[in-house]
C-alpha cells in the first residue's frame, strides 16, 4: 500500500537520566524564568517542598494541592497563588494529578512548565488537559498545554508502590495499544507506541518482584515517556472513550480503570484490525487473552467490580460510552460495549 502520512514532533525538551532532577535550577535558568512556583498533591507535599529548598531563590513558593481530574477551584487557588509570589514558571513535581495542575495554569497564563513525572501516567508530554468543573470533566487541546521541559529521574519512582505501579504502568501501555489503530498514525507513532510497550513488557514483572530495582525502574519511566508521547501524538478510540465515561461519570480510578479495561477493548478491536495490533500480539502473544495473562501474572485489578461498580450502573456507563459517535477501528453499538462492560466488570479473559 502507498504510505501517506503526516508527522509533527513535539516540541519539548526532554531530559531522561537518574539524578536529573538535580538539574531543575539549570533549565528554570534556561527558560529566563527566576521564579518558579513548585506543584505537588497534598500526599507529597514534604517533596515540593524539599525541591523548593534546593532551588534557593530560583523557588518562590509551593502549592501542593493538586488533585485528580484538576478541579477548577483548585487550580484558581494555585493562580491565586501564582500571582502572589509572583511566578514566571511551574514545576509540576508528581503523577498526572500534578502535572494536570500546571498545564491548567499554563493554559490560563501561559506561564512555562517544568514537569518531573513519577508515575507512568504520560499526561507531562501531551497538549491535552482535562478539567472539572461542578463534577462534569472536559478535556482540550492546544499547544500552549503542552510542557517545555520534562525530566524524567528514575530515581525518584523507586517508592511508586507497586500495585500503583502495575496500573499506572498499564495506564501507559493503553495509549501505545490504541496508538497502533489511531487513524493518523504514523510511522514514528507505531515504533515508539511499540518500543514503549515492549520496555514496559519487560520492566513491570520485574518491578512487581523487586520494585527498587533502578534499571527496571529505568526501563518502565522510558516506557512511559514513549506511550505518553503517541498519546500526544495521534488520536485515541474506544479505550480512551469508556475510560473517560468510567472515571468522569462514575468517579472511578483513573489507572485502575485502564488497566482493568485494556485487555478488553483491546481484544475488541483486534478481531478487526489484527495487523495493526499484531506489535501486542508479537509482546503479548495475542492481544486481548495475551494482555489479560499479562496484567493477571503481575497482580494488576482484572474486574471494574473489585474496583467499586456496581452492575446496575453498566447499562448507563454503555449508553454515555456511545453517545457521541466516534471513530474506531471496528464499529459498535450499545449492545456490543454493554457486553464488553459485562465481561470487564466480571473479569472474564477475552477471546484470542
Ligand atoms: P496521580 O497523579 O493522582 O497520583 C496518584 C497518587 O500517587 C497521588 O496521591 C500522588 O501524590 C501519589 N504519587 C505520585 N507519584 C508517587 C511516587 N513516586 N511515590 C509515591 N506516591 C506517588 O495519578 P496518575 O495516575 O499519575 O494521574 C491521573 C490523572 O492524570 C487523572 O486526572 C488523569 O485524567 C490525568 N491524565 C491526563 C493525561 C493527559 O494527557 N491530559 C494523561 C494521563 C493522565
Amino acid at each position: 500500500m502507498a504510505r501517506t502520512f503526516t508527522y509533527s514532533g513535539s516540541p519539548a525538551h526532554i531530559v531522561f537520566g537518574n539524578g536529573a532532577s538535580s538539574e531543575v535550577g539549570t533549565w528554570i535558568e534556561k527558560l529566563g524564568c527566576k521564579r518558579a512556583l513548585v506543584l505537588s498533591t497534598p500526599h507529597r507535599a514534604a517533596d515540593g517542598e524539599a525541591l523548593a529548598k534546593s532551588l534557593g531563590a530560583l523557588a518562590a513558593g509551593t502549592f501542593s494541592d493538586a488533585a485528580m481530574h484538576t478541579p477548577i477551584e483548585v487550580t484558581e487557588a494555585a493562580m491565586a497563588k501564582a500571582t502572589e509570589v509572583k511566578a514566571d514558571c511551574v514545576v509540576a513535581l508528581g503523577g498526572g494529578s500534578t502535572t494536570g495542575l500546571g498545564k491548567a495554569i499554563a493554559w490560563r497564563t501561559d506561564l512555562p512548565q517544568i514537569v518531573i513525572p513519577t508515575t507512568y501516567a504520560g499526561s507531562e508530554v501531551t497538549p491535552i488537559l482535562g478539567q472539572t468543573e461542578a463534577g462534569v470533566k472536559t478535556t482540550l487541546r492546544d499547544p500552549k498545554i503542552l510542557p517545555e521541559v520534562v525530566i524524567y529521574d528514575p530515581e525518584l519512582t523507586i517508592g511508586l508502590p507497586v500495585a500503583m505501579s502495575v496500573t499506572s504502568g498499564l495506564n501507559a501501555m493503553a495509549h501505545a495499544a490504541e496508538a497502533l489503530y489511531a487513524q493518523d498514525r504514523n510511522p514514528v507513532s507505531t515504533l515508539m507506541a511499540t518500543e514503549g510497550l515492549r520496555a514496559l513488557r519487560a520492566a513491570l514483572p520485574l518491578l512487581v518482584k523487586e520494585p527498587r530495582t533502578l534499571e527496571a525502574r529505568g526501563d518502565a519511566l522510558y516506557g512511559a515517556w514513549l506511550c505518553g508521547t503517541v498519546l500526544g501524538a495521534v488520536g485515541m478510540a474506544l479505550h480512551h472513550k469508556i475510560c473517560h465515561t468510567l472515571g468522569g461519570s462514575f468517579d472511578m480510578p483513573h489507572a485502575e480503570t485502564h488497566a482493568v479495561m485494556l485487555p478488553h477493548t483491546i481484544g475488541f478491536n483486534a478481531a478487526a484490525v489484527p495487523e495493526l495490533l499484531k506489535p501486542v500480539a508479537d509482546i503479548f502473544g495475542s492481544a486481548g487473552g495475551g494482555l489479560y495473562d499479562f496484567a493477571s501474572s503481575i497482580g494488576a485489578p482484572l474486574t471494574l467490580r473489585d474496583l467499586g461498580l456496581k452492575q446496575a450502573d453498566l447499562d448507563r456507563a454503555a449508553g454515555i460510552a456511545t453517545q457521541n459517535p466516534y471513530w474506531n477501528p471496528r464499529p459498535f453499538d450499545r449492545a456490543a460495549i454493554r457486553a464488553l462492560l459485562q465481561d470487564a466488570w466480571e473479569g472474564r479473559r477475552p477471546q484470542d
